[in-house]
């Protein structure tokens, strides 16, 4: 599919917020805005996705760096993967964000990939990236979904006509960081909880984020009620580097005098947005740090697993996964 020259699309290069969303909404439906470029681009080289104006926001000033607030982490969503990585704040506070981020993709990825693209990049489906008409481009078939079909990637939980999930591992590290995410558009500033940033098919299948038309994401904060506390991070994929995860998982845990007080744990890979294991978080609490524990937390996080022709490998990964992430965090 993959040709040698993208389509023909206007270039615009605004260099604030305000310029980027009022162009957004004047251009309407073609528009698309770009970052670092690294999900769009191959969208555009394989001509899944046309559109008529491409606005790109990487000159605009303020939106990226990473600023300690007196509320914990504010990071902006132009700053570079490999910056998140590599900051020393991030890593001795934060330290799930620095992990999950190098593990994204790879180095030349991650230098010019941005936090904001990362969380806002599109699904990962085989049938939808090669720009077949499926459900979620807006036809009336799921091709993964199908007996011969290819859904080893594809999702254990919330399928709802599509079976695709979510593929940004700084999703899933910012769910279980209680992130909130700030978001700009026509109508002002908002700020939603990571969990509620990432919606499912039932929800609205054309989209894999609550973003509408003409926003834009400015900037994610992360709370300093977990600065500090233990973390885990662990992704298996096919390849350990330029690949997405089959199976991911993050655990922040606070901990006084061996027993679990506070938990979060979210899994990638597995549904159409990084899953939040709620049921885990609650048995969790109260409970020592013990293998014994995580094993009962494993068993707990597959229950209700629905798997696809090609995926039942899925839940003992995932099981596995949840299992260490509690007992090595
Ligand atoms: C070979 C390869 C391997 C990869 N492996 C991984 C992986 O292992 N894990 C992983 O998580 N990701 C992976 N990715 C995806 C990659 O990390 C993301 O594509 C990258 O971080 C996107 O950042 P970007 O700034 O280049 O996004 P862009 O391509 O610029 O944007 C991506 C999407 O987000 C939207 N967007 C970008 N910024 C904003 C914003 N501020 N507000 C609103 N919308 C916005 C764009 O409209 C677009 O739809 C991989 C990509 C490739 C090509």
């Amino acid at each position: 599919m993959s040709r040698d020259m993208m389509p023909h699309f206007e270039l615009y290069q605004p260099d604030t917020v305000e310029n980027a969303i009022d162009l957004a909404k004047r251009i309407g439906e073609g528009a698309w805005i770009m970052a670092g470029g690294q999900d769009s681009l191959d969208w555009f080289k394989d001509r899944a996705k046309r559109p008529r104006a491409v606005i790109e926001i990487t000159g605009i000033q303020g939106l990226s760096g990473i600023r300690e607030t007196a509320e914990g982490l504010e990071i902006g969503a132009l700053t570079t993967l490999t910056e998140i990585e590599n900051s020393a704040l991030v890593r001795e506070k934060y330290s799930l964000l620095s992990t999950a981020a190098g593990r994204v993709a790879s180095p030349q990825i991650r230098n010019i990939g941005t936090l904001g693209g990362n969380l806002c990049q599109d699904a990962r489906c085989w049938y939808y990236r090669s720009g077949v008409n499926c459900y979620r481009a807006g036809g009336n078939s799921c091709y993964a979904d199908t007996p011969q079909g290819l859904n080893r990637e594809h999702c254990l939980f919330g399928a709802s006509r599509c079976v695709a999930v979510s593929p940004s591992d700084m999703g899933t590290a910012s769910v279980a960081l209680d992130a909130q995410m700030v978001i700009r558009g026509p109508d002002g500033e908002r700020v939603v909880p990571a969990e509620e940033f990432f919606i499912g098919p039932a929800t609205d299948i054309r989209r894999m984020t609550v973003l509408k038309p003409a926003e834009i994401l400015t900037a994610v904060r992360y709370p300093k009620t977990w600065a500090g506390a233990k973390f885990y991070f662990e992704k298996v994929a096919d390849r350990n580097t330029w690949d997405f995860a089959l199976v991911s998982v993050a655990s922040a845990l606070r901990l006084e005098g061996g027993t679990i007080r506070e938990a979060r744990v979210v899994c990638g890979g597995v549904e159409c947005v990084p899953r939040r294991l709620k049921a885990v978080e609650q048995l969790l609490v109260g409970s020592p740090q013990s293998d014994e524990v995580g094993r009962l937390a494993g068993t707990t996080a597959v229950r209700g697993a629905t798997t696809l022709n090609f995926n039942h490998f899925k839940v003992p990964l995932m099981e596995n996964l949840v299992r260490r992430a509690i007992r090595d965090a």
